[in-house]
Formats: structure tokens, C-alpha cells, sequence
């Protein structure tokens, strides 16, 4: 008779694969599961009775940014308490290599704003394997499955230069690149809101996801836009896996703004257009209709030019200030516009490095406090004091376009946080602790968007 460490009796078994679940056991001996069904003689040397509970493999997050807290929380408790055991990182252009001697400085500044002020970074690796084994010494059980960040591609080979790349540059990155496809790297991600992601053509993306392609590896994109300029966005990214042949993850799909409201049903038939031409098009979602990002992405990119510090000083100058808050407020932005399309009192600080009691308040509330006539001067000078280091909830999505997305087969439920914990402060999207629990509460459970086992 065959004997395990451990049976799980009488649970209600949902294997992944969306086939339907079942009632039955699980044999366990070390750290592997050895059998499923129904294992009434098998003895074990501990049993635990899980009748009325559901039990189902580890939950894969396909986009989260694990990565830049992993060593401040190695234990990644955020993660393992809501069902998480892999994690896809390096999302959104913004993976922790390759780095090079040259930008070293510009990556790390770039960074600093998503990472956990908890761990003293050293930059001291120059690509994926090196800051693995980082991770890896950290102890962490949390299983990682890396992209290479576009954004920290193009750092490493010209810094925040907003030029096209050249010839030598663009076989520069190249090279980077297929160095860490060659290392296990999964794919390729690209922010196309954050610099130097904003900087990049398509045709340049196009060129860097032929080499992911010849991996087999696939590309995964937070848009140019997901805004007013959402349907051109998705276009875009359709494009480059037309163009190179590689598979494409629209990342966080939304529509923000509530002019955009709605957009999300043409972008979803689209994607089964461009499917329906051999494009493999997918994309994932947040279960929440409010995104969290940094809050240099209030600004035009362009302010980004030459990095934080230069940004920083020109934002001291009254003509700079007057033609981005021009460019903002009337709608001339390239970029998704939130302080035009949701409002200061819809942006609320998540974490002020600088100034912690800033976390909580809305910028209108921001803006009040300081006093003064013109908004913008009052934002700009509370950016320069908090040297533009904060991150923000920004309250800009319609509940039934996320319930649409989460409806769609080709979407899947995605956390798109970072590890923390209660100590670290500020006042987080409720999404690094809540996104599966809040996927089977709430859209399967609750509102029954989906079945337990779509949803699992
Ligand atoms: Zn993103």
C-alpha cells in the first residue's frame, strides 16, 4: 500500500488547466505532489482533513514587480499569502539588468523611486544571472521567471538619450539582449510611458523583438498610451508582433480617463482581429479600477530628459514650468494625461520617500495646503521638494471595463505589485496584498464574472 508524508483528504481539487474540479485527495512525500484522486488505503504519516475547502496549484502572476523588492523581502509574504508562488518580473521596461559601468548611475537613480528603501542596493551586478544570485542568497521560496526590461536595455547602451539609436548602438543592445535570453530570460518587457521606453520607436521595438522571437521568448508591453490614445497604442503593439513574429502580452489593459471609458471593447476585438491573422495577442489585468505608478508620470516625458537631476533643475525654471503645464492642460501630452483626464483630486500619494505624511492626501488636498493661485506652481514646487520621488494611486478606471477584461478569455488576472510589508509605510495599492483573493471573492464568488476554475 502505498505510503506518503502527507494526504489532503476530501478537497475540492481545481488543477489550473480550467478543466472542472473535482472532490478527491492529494498524496504528498517531500515537496512534491505523487498523486491525485482518490486515495481511501493510502496511509501517511499526516492527514488533514480538508473537506469544504478548495485547493489548487501555486497562482502564477504574470506581471508583477516582485523583483524590485525581493531583497528588502526576501520571505515575500505579500505574494505567498494570496496564493502567489511564480512571479513573472522585470515588467514595464523596468527590469534590474542588464547595467553597464556607463549608466550604472542612471539606472540606479531611475529605479529608486519602485525599490524598497529597506535594502541597500549595490548595483554591483551587470546583468540578469548577477542580481539573481543576489536574490537567490536572500533565501527567498518565491519562484522568478525574468524579462529583460527594454527601458534598462536602452539605459545600459545610451543612458536617457532621447535620440533614435544608431547602428552601433542598436547591435549593442542587441547583444545585451540575446546575452540574457541566452541565460533563461523569458521574453522582453517595454513601459512605453516611462523614459526611456517613451524615447523608443517602434521600429527599434520591432527590431529588438526579433530576437526574442528567435528565442521563442515573447513581448510584453505597457503601452505608449492607455488613454485618449489607447486604440493606436494597441495598434502599436500588434504591429511589432506582426512585424518580428513574437508573441505579444498587452500588460495592465485599461482604459484611463473616463473619456476613455469603454475603449476596452474595441481594443479586446482587436486583439481577436489580429489573432484571427496568426498575431498572438493576449493581455493581463489588475482586479481594481485604480492603477499606482510614480509621479514622474505626471509629467511629459520629455521633462525627463537626461534623468532625474535634470529634470529636477528644470523644473526650477518659470518658462519650463509654464509650457509643460500648458502641454498638460490643453491636452497637447503624448503620454497618458491623468491630471487632465481624472483630476488633482483623483491622484492620492502612496509613498512620499521624502516627506512620509504626504501618503493618504490628494494633490488637490496637496496643492490647498500650499496655498497660491496657480495649481501648477503649487504642484511643481511640492515635486522639487520631495525631489520628485513618490509613488501615486490614481483613481481613473470604469469598474465595468475591468470587469469586462476579466471576463475575457484572453486575459489573465495579474497583481502588478511590488513585495512589501505593513512596516514599510505609506499607503499601498491594495492590489500587492489583495489581487487574488479579490479575483475569487469578488468576480468569481461574488459577482460570478467567472467560474472557480477560469478563475483559478
Ligand atoms: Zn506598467
Amino acid at each position: 500500500m502505498k505510503a506518503f508524508d502527507r494526504i489532503l483528504r476530501n478537497g475540492r481539487i481545481c488543477d489550473g488547466t480550467g478543466n472542472p474540479s473535482f472532490h478527491g485527495d492529494i498524496g504528498i512525500s517531500g515537496d512534491r505532489i505523487e498523486a491525485v484522486g482518490r486515495l481511501d488505503a493510502a496511509q501517511a504519516a499526516e492527514t488533514v482533513d480538508i473537506s469544504g475547502l478548495v485547493v489548487a496549484p501555486g497562482f502564477i502572476d504574470l506581471h508583477n514587480h516582485v523583483d524590485h523588492g525581493i531583497l528588502a523581502y526576501p520571505d515575500a509574504n505579500s505574494y505567498i499569502m494570496q496564493g502567489v508562488t511564480t512571479s513573472v518580473v522585470g515588467n514595464c521596461g523596468l527590469s534590474m539588468a542588464p547595467v553597464s559601468d556607463a549608466h550604472r548611475e542612471d539606472v540606479r537613480d531611475y529605479l529608486k523611486p519602485f525599490l524598497n528603501k529597506k535594502h541597500p542596493y549595490s548595483w554591483e551586478w551587470s546583468d540578469l544571472s548577477g542580481f539573481f544570485s543576489c536574490v537567490e542568497q536572500s533565501g527567498t521560496i518565491q519562484n522568478l521567471a525574468p524579462l529583460v526590461g527594454q527601458g534598462t536595455l536602452r539605459i545600459a547602451v545610451k543612458g536617457f538619450d532621447p535620440t533614435p539609436a544608431t547602428g552601433d548602438e542598436m547591435a549593442a543592445m542587441k547583444k545585451l539582449l540575446r546575452a540574457e535570453l541566452e541565460n533563461g530570460a523569458f521574453g522582453m518587457s517595454s513601459g512605453l510611458i516611462y523614459p526611456p521606453g517613451s524615447y523608443t520607436g517602434t521600429e527599434e521595438l520591432q527590431e529588438l523583438a526579433r530576437v526574442v522571437a528567435s528565442f521563442g521568448g515573447y513581448y510584453v508591453t505597457h503601452l505608449r498610451n492607455e488613454g485618449d490614445r489607447l486604440i493606436e497604442s494597441v495598434d502599436e503593439a500588434i504591429a511589432v508582433g506582426e512585424a518580428s513574429g513574437v508573441s505579444v502580452q498587452l500588460s495592465h489593459h485599461k482604459a484611463a480617463g473616463r473619456g476613455n471609458w469603454g475603449k476596452v471593447n474595441a481594443t479586446l476585438r482587436i486583439m481577436e482581429e489580429a489573432r484571427a491573422r496568426g498575431v498572438d495577442v493576449t493581455c493581463d489585468v489588475y482586479p481594481y479600477p485604480a492603477a499606482m505608478t510614480t509621479i514622474t508620470s505626471l509629467l511629459p516625458s520629455r521633462a525627463l530628459e537626461g534623468g532625474i537631476g535634470a529634470m529636477l533643475a528644470r523644473l526650477k525654471i518659470p518658462e519650463v514650468r509654464r509650457e509643460l503645464a500648458d502641454e498638460i492642460w490643453q491636452g497637447r501630452m503624448k503620454e497618458e494625461n491623468w491630471i487632465r483626464g481624472i483630476g488633482w483630486r483623483n491622484i492620492v500619494i502612496a509613498e512620499s520617500r521624502v516627506e512620509p505624511r504626504y501618503a493618504g492626501m490628494s494633490l488637490e488636498e496637496i496643492i490647498k495646503e500650499r496655498g497660491g493661485s496657480d495649481p501648477f506652481e503649487a504642484f511643481f514646487d511640492w515635486f522639487l521638494e520631495i525631489h520628485g520621488e513618490a509613488t501615486m494611486v490614481l483613481f481613473g478606471m470604469d469598474e465595468a471595463d475591468v470587469r469586462t477584461i476579466i471576463a475575457h478569455p484572453l486575459s489573465a488576472v495579474i497583481s502588478d505589485s511590488w513585495v512589501t510589508a505593513p512596516e514599510a509605510g505609506g499607503r499601498p495599492h491594495p492590489r500587492g496584498y489583495g489581487s487574488f483573493p479579490r479575483l475569487l471573492g469578488k468576480y468569481v464568488r461574488e459577482e460570478r464574472v467567472l467560474s472557480l476554475e477560469e478563475g483559478i
